[in-house]
């Protein structure tokens, strides 16, 4: 059996690694799903495995069940036969070369003549048996031997594992059966023991024996080729299926496994689309679209908490100036930075930065008026910080921005339009004030 779990350990391997080597280069796409596969495919290959190591271990069992049962019928019917025998004190058969008097039946009328002169010896039991045996033998190849720890007949003595047996037998042991494994012929040994019946007792009583003691036991060795050919047989169907039951599950799993990475992909590329459509491409912030969708959910969630939402527009200063200096492409390298400025300064959840169109940023907070502004300096400190060259404009030699601030508290009486142009007319004025300074306009209700 051993050699069998390696064959098929080693073939289920090599199938795995093939299939595993045809989808590798899609697996190696879709990482992030390889391991439940592997994990699946481990846990497939081990289902299968065990089932058939325990299929094969029924096999093994069931053969060893069949050769016992055939142990236990030829063991009863030579020991019905040999009751038949002893109840009717023995059998009387003609003497012939194959049927001598058996020197070890101490019996005064062991040996008659008939009226008419034929020449019989009595047959006991112990006798018969073995002339069954002979017959056996020649007939289906099985061989009985009785023999006893107490042996009349010095053949009857019994071998090692008879002996072993006899001796287990007298400790309660039933019956015992065994396959012999020999490169000419495995044989299956059976034995179980004989018990002295009442019709044992007229030859036996002199050895000391009661009725119910065991007189000896019978072994009987039955060919066992035919039962290893079909155990055989059955193996390899079992090992044949459970490999197709392998392939099967693993190329289900990895099927399966591929129309979930591609519905995967499919609906990672559409979320990158979806996430693209609010997405500014150049600063990687949100664009005007979904500035308008976040900042309606932020507005809603506000409403619903009764807490203040804070809008900063923002705006650099003469950036056409700085466009014209520097040229397009620096100042989208200078947009970019200011961009991440202001991206690095938000960190909450509701939390937005878009930009609201060519120079201008926006940012929405849920914080009240105070906060807000303190968000602002700050960044009109870090733009400064950040020293971007500017020489041509007026206020600084550095790029700097300009923030309008508004805060409202959201309910049916304002709206996200008011909010949006409060801030829009707080930046036109810190426009109008000199530029690069923060300008609040707030709800009253929050002053
Ligand atoms: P102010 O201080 O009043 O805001 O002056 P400003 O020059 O910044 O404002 P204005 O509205 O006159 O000009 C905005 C400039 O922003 C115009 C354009 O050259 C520049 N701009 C807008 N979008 C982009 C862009 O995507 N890349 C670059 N490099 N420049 C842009
Ligand atoms: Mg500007
Ligand atoms: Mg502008």
């Amino acid at each position: 059996m051993g050699v069998c779990i390696i064959i098929y350990a080693l073939l289920s391997l090599s199938v795995l690694l093939y299939l595993v080597k045809k989808l590798l280069p899609f697996i190696n796409k879709t990482a992030f799903l390889s391991l439940p596969i592997i994990l699946g495919g481990s846990l497939w290959s081990i289902v299968i495995f065990g089932s058939l190591f325990i299929n094969l271990s029924i096999i093994d069992q069931n053969v060893l069940v069949l050769a016992n049962e055939r142990g236990q019928s030829f063991f009863r019917l030579i020991d019905i036969t040999r009751l038949w025998n002893a109840n009717h004190g023995g059998l009387y058969a003609p003497i012939s070369l194959k049927n001598q008097p058996t020197p070890y039946l101490e019996v005064p009328d062991r040996d008659v003549i008939t009226n008419n002169g034929a020449q019989l010896t009595k047959i006991n039991p112990a006798y018969m048996t073995r002339q069954i045996s002979e017959l056996a033998m020649q007939h289906n190849g099985v061989q009985f031997h009785i023999t006893s720890l107490k042996p009349i007949r010095p053949e009857n003595k019994p071998d090692d594992w008879e002996r072993q047996n006899l001796i287990a037998f007298e400790q309660g042991t039933e019956e015992r059966i065994e396959l012999i494994k020999d490169p000419n012929g495995s044989i299956y040994r059976y034995m179980a023991p004989l018990f002295v019946k009442q019709a044992c007792m007229k030859c036996h009583s002199k050895q000391g024996y009661k009725v119910g003691d065991i007189r000896g036991g019978i072994s009987i060795n039955i060919p066992a080729t035919s039962l290893l050919a079909s155990k055989t047989l059955q193996k390899k169907n079992f090992i044949f299926f459970h490999i197709l039951l392998l392939i099967a599950g693993l190329s289900a799993m990895l099927i399966v496994y591929k129309l979930l990475a591609k519905k995967e992909h499919a609906l990672q590329l559409s979320n990158v689309k979806a996430q693209l459509a609010y997405i500014d491409v150049l600063t990687n912030v949100y664009n005007r679209r979904g500035f308008n969708k976040r900042l309606l959910e932020e507005w809603h969630r506000a409403q619903r908490d009764l807490h203040p939402i804070s809008l900063l527009m923002i705006d650099i200063d003469f950036f056409k100036l700085y466009n014209d200096t520097y040229g397009h492409q620096q100042g989208d390298k200078a947009l970019k930075k200011v961009a991440k400025i202001i991206s690095s300064s938000f960190h909450r959840p509701g939390d937005i930065v878009a930009r609201y169109g060519g120079e201008e940023f926006c940012a929405i907070l849920t914080t009240n008026l105070e906060g807000a502004k303190i968000i602002a300096k700050q960044l009109l400190r870090q733009v400064r910080d950040e020293h971007i060259i500017h020489e041509k404009s007026p206020i600084a030699d550095h790029l700097t921005i300009s923030i309008g601030v508004s805060c409202m508290l959201p309910d049916n009486n304002n709206s996200i339009k008011e909010l949006i142009q409060h801030a829009d007319k707080a930046l036109y004025l810190a426009k109008g004030s000199g530029r690069n300074q923060l300008v609040s306009w707030s709800d009253d209700r929050l002053n």
